[in-house]
């Protein structure tokens, strides 16, 4: 039975909830009415249900089409402005008990090699990170409690944080590790982590388990209750998403859905963000014998269903994504994205041997950081490396309730431009320091309140002196 409020993850993710949505969507996909009064009700910002969203994602109207993609992209604007967060993956381990068959981390898989950053490893990638100008991470490990136990994850977020060299910090680290218990949960918390994440990978039970066919991550119900536990356990910032390529979309955007409708009625709060991943190519894993693969069209309209369906909720995207592909998905909604990512164990501080190769998968986007911050200004974006909100305690429904008045944009702008003039001043070439600083004075007049603007524009001076570290 459907039950939004349970905790029990056959309840929440209720199987013929999802098949009676698709019907739904699929009697309406050309219900121009229907459709029209969803669109509107998305147009006053409010967020829309599971079904009403799959039947956006369903409509077949070319003209409904395209209003929905303006719809998404105005909704980005007055949401995050032209502001992108900017992030990197670091992989601690790849050690993995699992079976995950679209993985090249599953157990089976004898030939890739295995590595474990040692603390004094991770001083030197975290050191190159900072070197690019890298402020915040998100922490990836495989399942292994020999190799990988908390304790190491926790060791290793404890050398991240103490870690300074020259103007850089990390002041940020979402942690993406597999699904733990609630007393786990809790020591992350302690530990000061941003959003943990962990992908549900397909929402479909049947499919779950056969994708996972080994280890602790076939339980379906424990992993799809993680998020639960990890609420349980204070941490509220969770990050969701699916592998999309595994199931059908449809299923998958409604499920996605559902979880973060199952947040906000249990825990008062939904998910702070969502990752759009696509299953890619990696050493033994080719995509291609995945029957579910989407399109490129496909892959935008999903994404601009979801910027309508939850306008408060950042979306994610990673250099699995191409620069073309980026570029088309951030007017439609995408608000943080890494650059210059290594998705193998080790990679920043040197290349990996030829013969000693550990990608989870393969990078489409091989920019340098430079040049990824320098293509979005020249799009008209403000990257920005802002942390803020979870070191002034904006977190869980704190952060959502300023979201949803509106109030968050008085500090995402000024922090945004503080953050971009730190990494112009530390890491950046000329050139994109020139077009960053044309960038700063003019979005400096963006900034809402005289006050504020007054405050910001003080603040750049002092950082342009070697002063670091302001946020509002
Ligand atoms: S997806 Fe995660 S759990 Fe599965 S094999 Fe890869 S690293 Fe292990
Ligand atoms: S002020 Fe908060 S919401 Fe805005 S960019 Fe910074 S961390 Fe994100």
């Amino acid at each position: 039975m459907y039950n939004p409020k349970s905790q029990k993850a056959t309840e929440f993710i209720d199987h013929q909830e999802i098949l009676d949505t698709l019907a739904y969507a699929d009697a309406n996909k050309a219900n121009a009415a229907l459709i029209d009064s969803i669109l509107e009700k998305a147009e006053r910002r409010k967020g829309l249900s599971h079904r009403e969203a799959s039947v956006l994602l369903a409509c077949e109207l070319p003209d409904r089409t395209e209003r929905m993609y303006r719809l998404a992209e105005q909704i980005k604007k007055d949401f995050y402005g032209s502001r992108i967060v900017m992030f990197a993956p670091l992989y601690l381990s790849n050690y993995c008990v699992n079976g995950c068959v679209y993985c090249p981390y599953h157990h089976q898989n004898k030939h890739i090699a295995r590595k474990k950053l040692t603390q004094e490893d991770i001083v030197r990638e975290v050191t190159a990170l900072q070197d690019m100008g890298h402020k915040r991470l998100a922490l990836e490990a495989g399942e292994d409690p020999v190799n990988n136990p908390i304790e190491y994850i926790l060791e290793s977020i404890k050398t991240i944080y103490s870690i300074k060299h020259k103007n850089g910090a990390i002041r940020r680290v979402n942690v993406n590790i597999a699904a733990t218990t609630v007393e786990n949960y809790r020591r992350l918390r302690d530990a000061g982590i941003g959003t943990y994440i962990l992908f549900q990978e397909t929402y479909h039970k049947e499919s779950y388990e056969k994708l996972h066919p080994t280890g602790p991550k076939h339980n379906y119900d424990y992993h799809t209750e993680a998020m639960d536990r990890a609420m349980q356990g204070g941490i509220d910032d969770v990050g969701l998403g699916v592998l999309f390529g595994l199931e059908l979309y449809r299923y998958e955007f409604a499920g996605l859905l559902m979880h973060a409708e199952h947040l906000e009625a249990a825990y008062g709060v939904g998910p702070h963000t969502i990752s759009v991943p696509r299953i890619k190519r990696a050493d033994d894993i080719d995509p291609n014998v995945f029957d579910n693969g989407i399109d490129d069209d496909t892959f935008a309209k999903i994404t601009a269903c979801i910027r309508i369906a939850v306008p408060y909720t950042g979306m994610i995207i990673s250099t699995r994504e191409n620069k073309k592909v980026r570029e088309r998905l951030l007017h439609l909604g995408i608000s943080q994205i890494s650059g210059a990512s290594r998705t193998s164990v080790g990679g920043y501080a040197e290349d990996e041997p030829e013969d000693e190769k550990s990608e989870q998968f393969d990078v489409s986007d091989n920019r340098t950081l430079d040049e990824v911050v320098r293509w979005l200004m020249e799009l008209g974006y403000i990257p920005s490396f802002c942390t803020a909100c979870y070191r002034e305690g904006r977190t869980g429904d704190r952060f959502m309730s300023l979201c949803k008045s509106g109030q968050i944009q008085n500090c995402c702008q000024p922090n945004a431009l503080m953050t971009l003039k730190e990494y112009l001043t530390d890491y950046a070439s000329p050139k994109t320091r020139e077009v960053g600083e044309r960038l700063i004075e003019a979005e400096m007049k963006n900034v809402a309140s005289d006050k504020v603007r007054f405050i910001a524009a003080e603040r750049l001076v002092k950082i342009a002196q070697g002063e670091r570290d302001f946020r509002f």
